[in-house]
């Protein structure tokens, strides 16, 4: 059949029906989800399995001490919406040569096509200090008007903007905080083009920041304020029977296949990309999927992965600043008070942003047709 894909790009996708198993259920699996969806025109059989029920935003734990729990979306049903079968597990392994992977419960899934993005394995950097994502950060941070606050970014950690939101958002409850970072300027990563609004900002909002150099980890960092949070440390999902670099992260090439395998793609903070982000996750899954469509159409265009980095600061006031980075070694970066994509999600995945906005209301239509048909069914 042909189908005229309907993401602007104008390309004409033939597509057989085939079997495409996704690993996981965060932002790289449920974008990946939506544009196989999309750019398979339902004719892909798809299977999601992931070790969790829901589809949670990971920024949305920041807002926690000043709101209600962070959204949790049922796998199952955000699934079926999109014509997919969800299978809870945890997948511990593939055997690429027999085209299955084992989950922990010793099942064994068939695939014809498998997109691995069970993200990657967080770990606490520091004993007796609150992390990023192990339990919720104390109500304190909202309440406490007394007492410091040190927010430690662990050596090795490559997105470091939650440090930043979590410090702005708690120096406006009038707290002292600071930032202890192994960077040599706040928010590095999006270029020269970028640092003195960053800096400007935080000073603003008398946000410290000491750069240079985080304690170890394993240390004692009890001492450096009245209550300590830091980032987790990360490592790769370390799964049996793929190539992994040395800490335990998939080897993907610039199409997101899995070298030496057949038919195997990943994508997300399970990769060994330079930087564990949402956005660039969602970018490597919509890569992953157009590459996964091609290969079962046979002559379509292939959509290399060009990472984009965009980021969100929102002060408790309301203002935001927004970064964006292409990361093509060239761009020195650029931030602006006014929205630099489109909606201006914290976590800039096209499909999946659209597509929360729909929910919301805040989106008269949804651009995607098979989206708005799953939504409105
Ligand atoms: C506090 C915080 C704030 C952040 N802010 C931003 C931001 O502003 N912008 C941004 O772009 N990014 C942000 N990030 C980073 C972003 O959340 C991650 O980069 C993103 O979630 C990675 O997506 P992923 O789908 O690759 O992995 P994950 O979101 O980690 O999802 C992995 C999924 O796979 C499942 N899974 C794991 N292992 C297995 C297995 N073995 N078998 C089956 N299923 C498995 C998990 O249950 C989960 O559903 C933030 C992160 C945090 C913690």
């Amino acid at each position: 059949m042909m189908l005229v894909s309907n993401d602007g790009s104008g390309g004409h996708l033939p597509v057989h029906g085939r079997e495409v198993l996704i690993i996981g259920g965060g932002i790289a699996a449920v974008e990946a989800l939506m544009a196989l969806a999309d750019l398979g025109d339902r004719r892909l059989r798809l299977q999601v399995v992931a070790g969790h029920p829901s589809f949670l935003l990971r920024p949305q734990i920041l807002g926690e001490p000043w709101g209600g729990p962070p959204l949790r979306i049922d796998l199952e049903r955000l699934c079926r919406a999109f014509g997919a079968r969800f299978v809870s597990g945890t997948v511990t392994g593939v055997d690429a040569d027999a085209r299955q992977v084992r989950t922990a419960g010793g099942e064994r899934l068939d695939y014809e096509r498998l997109l691995l993005a069970p993200g990657a394995q967080p770990a606490l950097a520091y004993a007796a200090t609150r992390t990023l994502g192990f339990g919720a950060l104390p109500k304190t941070l909202a309440t406490g008007t007394s007492g410091s606050v040190a927010i430690v970014v662990p050596a090795g950690t490559s997105w470091t903007l939650p440090a930043y939101e979590l410090a702005l958002l708690t120096a406006g409850a009038g707290r002292d905080v600071r930032v202890i970072t192994g960077e040599t300027v706040p928010l590095e990563v999006f270029g020269p083009g970028t640092h003195a609004a960053t800096r400007a900002l935080l000073d603003r909002h008398r946000v410290l920041v000491e750069t240079g150099g985080a304690p170890e980890p394993g240390s004692s960092v009890t001492d450096l304020a009245d209550t300590v949070i830091s980032l987790p440390l990360l490592n790769g999902p370390a799964l049996a029977g793929l190539p992994l670099d040395g800490r335990g992260y998939v080897q993907v090439d610039a199409h997101m296949a899995v070298p030496g395998t057949d038919d195997v793609y990943a994508a997300g903070d399970a990769t060994n990309g330079a930087v564990k982000q949402g956005g660039l996750a969602a970018q490597q899954a919509d890569t992953a999927a157009a590459e996964i469509v091609r290969s079962c159409a046979g002559n379509t265009p292939r959509v290399p992965y060009t990472p984009v980095l965009r980021g969100k600061l929102t002060t408790p006031g309301g203002q935001e600043l927004y970064l964006r980075r292409a990361l093509d070694g060239l761009d020195a970066g650029r931030a602006d008070d006014r929205p630099l994509w489109q909606p201006s999600s914290v976590v800039c995945a096209w499909r999946v942003a659209r597509w929360l906005s729909y929910r919301r209301g805040e989106l008269g239509h949804y651009t995607l047709g098979h989206v708005a048909q799953a939504l409105s069914a």
